[in-house]
């Protein structure tokens, strides 16, 4: 139960409205700076755009033809800080885009391209890039379309395989450091009071009750709520000041399928013949994980779905580079698609709107502490905290407190080495293979020492959930004691991998449930209502609709 008395009885420093990477980065490097924080979010942590993104810690070679180059700079610079604090969650990847003679971008360009990239992150620790020649790209990428490729270009980026963790570990690690966290709470109004907000009110949606939060006049307000910024806004009760749009979001999709004929063992970045966009092929979780698109968006942001036209179009680009894949709809595992919280912009180009973020400070609208995030990719995520809780402390006149994240190691990465996970598996091996011990620590870094505790107290958790996954029992258990997840959904997608490695889960929900059941009190009812919810998530927002169509007739 939470405890809301006591919530309702702190004076914060800081509320953060929304707990996707930007906000779950706010809240942790506020609290490690030393202010009172309560991170709020209407769903999961990480549930939003966090989740639905490509999940690559990259400069964005991209927005180099657009001369954003103090962007690329900045997530170029994030991308090494990233590899260095989470290691666990952060691992380089190499990616390699063929060039073809049809293609939009000549070899020349992509070269200077990568040149410019390799300068732009002249103090990384990943190598430089290097162009292939063609008859080496022919060795290699055997199964890439030989018709009118030049070579092949390959450099490294990162990739996060589980972003939800890693936003997870941003909330974990600011409570750790004091802050408050709830997740499952709405915003849905902020009271305003001459120039101030002076109130919040909060809808709790597990227990249906509804909480006003006193402000201190110290407060400052963020508003970190991705796509759904405008709509966190429309919640101000003013008396006639108006709020101009500040997002206009994009949707991109992607599909997942499962390794295929030709399939590249390392990711590839091609350009797409229909549109000349570039779009990936990455390796992800023992899948594919292909996208995206970039579409206007204007529909339900609690619904975005991938259309049967995207799903089409990443299917019949990816059987053009490499033709004997031969995807069809019928290889599609599932899809997932989000909403770039991006500035509003109406006449652009969808891909040529500026993926850097703004601090929009609502003084300029005459609220002077309230301050809504405009844009911000993941990879820049701890930037923004930076940048945000900087003038946080501008804002209530205190003196500036050095920001350590740059340093500090997520909390899943602290003490994890070699030594440990084999003292780990020497301590448990009479109960848990190596592998699957070896599984764990892949998952949750250092954490896995807290998953495999639960097995001192009650031996039977050390058990498989389903006999064919290294997962074992604990995990369940561990994510409903000390992840704060409370549906089936949270424990499936965003605090373990099952989903990803399970037919999208569905495959493991009565093993689940059973866990739930016995070792959480979970009743049959609300396992019952779990599953069902469960599967409207899916249907809602990963089977695509021409499944829902072969399911329906
Ligand atoms: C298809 C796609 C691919 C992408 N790929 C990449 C990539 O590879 N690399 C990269 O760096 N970036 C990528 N991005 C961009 C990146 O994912 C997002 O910009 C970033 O995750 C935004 O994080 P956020 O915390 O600002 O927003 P979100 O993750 O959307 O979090 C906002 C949170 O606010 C909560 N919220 C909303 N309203 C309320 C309310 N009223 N009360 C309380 N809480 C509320 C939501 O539940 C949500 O959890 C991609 C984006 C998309 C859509």
């Amino acid at each position: 139960m939470r405890n809301w008395q006591k919530t309702e009885n702190t004076a914060f420093d800081l509320i953060v409205i929304g707990g996707g990477s930007n906000g779950a980065g706010v809240a942790r490097d506020a609290a490690l700076r030393g202010l009172k924080t309560l991170l709020i979010d209407k769903d999961d942590f990480g549930s939003g755009t966090t989740g639905w993104s490509s999940r690559l810690i990259h400069g964005g070679l991209r927005y180099l033809e657009y001369f954003e180059f103090n962007l690329v700079r900045e997530s170029l610079r994030e991308r090494e800080v990233l590899l260095r604090v989470a290691p666990h969650l952060v691992q380089p990847l190499q990616m390699s885009i063929p060039v073809y003679a049809s293609g939009s971008r000549n070899f020349w360009e992509i070269q200077a391209g990568m040149l410019l990239y390799d300068v732009l992150s002249f103090d990384k620790s990943l190598p430089n890039h290097r162009i292939l020649p063609l008859q080496k790209c022919l060795q290699l990428f055997r199964h890439l379309n030989p018709v009118g490729l030049e070579g092949v270009a390959q450099y490294f980026d990162a990739q996060v395989v589980h972003a939800e963790r890693l936003c997870l570990e941003l909330v974990l690690s600011a409570q750790d450091a004091g802050a408050s966290a709830l997740n499952y709470v709405k915003v849905s109004q902020l009271h305003l009071q001459g120039d101030r907000v002076t109130a919040i009110t909060c809808d709790d949606l597990l227990s249906g009750t509804t909480h006003t939060l006193q402000l201190s006049p110290q407060t400052v307000v963020i508003n970190t709520a991705g796509p759904w910024v405008d709509q966190v806004l429309q919640g101000v009760q003013s008396d006639n000041r108006k709020q101009s749009r500040k997002i206009g979001g994009t949707k991109g999709s992607h599909i997942i399928v499962d390794p295929f004929p030709g399939a590249p063992d390392a990711a590839l970045y091609v350009e797409a013949a229909v549109d000349n966009r570039p779009f990936f092929i990455l390796p992800w979780a023992n899948q594919y994980l292909i996208g995206t698109t970039d579409i206007r968006y204007s529909g339900d942001l609690d619904r975005v779905k991938a259309e049967d036209t995207e799903i089409d179009y990443l299917l019949s680009e990816t059987n053009r580079v490499i033709p004997c894949a031969q995807l069809s709809r019928k290889d599609i595992r599932f899809t997932y698609a989000g909403v770039r919280p991006l500035p509003y912009s109406e006449e652009k180009k969808t891909s040529s709107i500026t993926r850097s973020h703004v601090l929009y400070d609502h003084t300029q609208e005459g609220i002077s502490n309230l301050i809504s995030l405009i844009g911000g990719k993941l990879t820049t995520y701890r930037q923004v905290a930076e940048e945000m809780v900087d003038a946080v402390l501008k804002k209530q006149g205190r003196a500036s407190v050095p920001c350590i994240t740059k340093q500090e190691l997520f909390p899943g990465a602290i003490a994890l080495n070699n030594t440990l996970i084999e003292t780990m598996v020497g301590k448990y091996q009479a109960l848990v293979s190596r592998e699957a011990i070896f599984h764990l620590f892949s998952i949750y870094g250092g954490y896995a020492v807290k998953v495999l505790a639960l097995v001192d107290q009650n031996p039977e958790l050390a058990e498989p959930i389903v006999p064919s996954l290294l997962d074992i029992k604990a995990q369940v258990v561990y994510a409903v004691q000390a992840e704060q997840a409370y549906t089936l959904v949270d424990i499936c997608v965003r605090r373990t991998i099952l989903a990803m490695q399970t037919n999208y889960g569905f495959d493991v929900l009565l093993a689940v449930t059973a866990i739930l059941k016995q070792y959480c009190d979970w009743s049959d009812t609300d396992c019952d209502h779990q599953i069902q919810d469960y599967h409207r998530y899916i249907e809602d927002n990963s089977l695509p609709d021409f499944v829902m169509a072969q399911v329906a007739s």
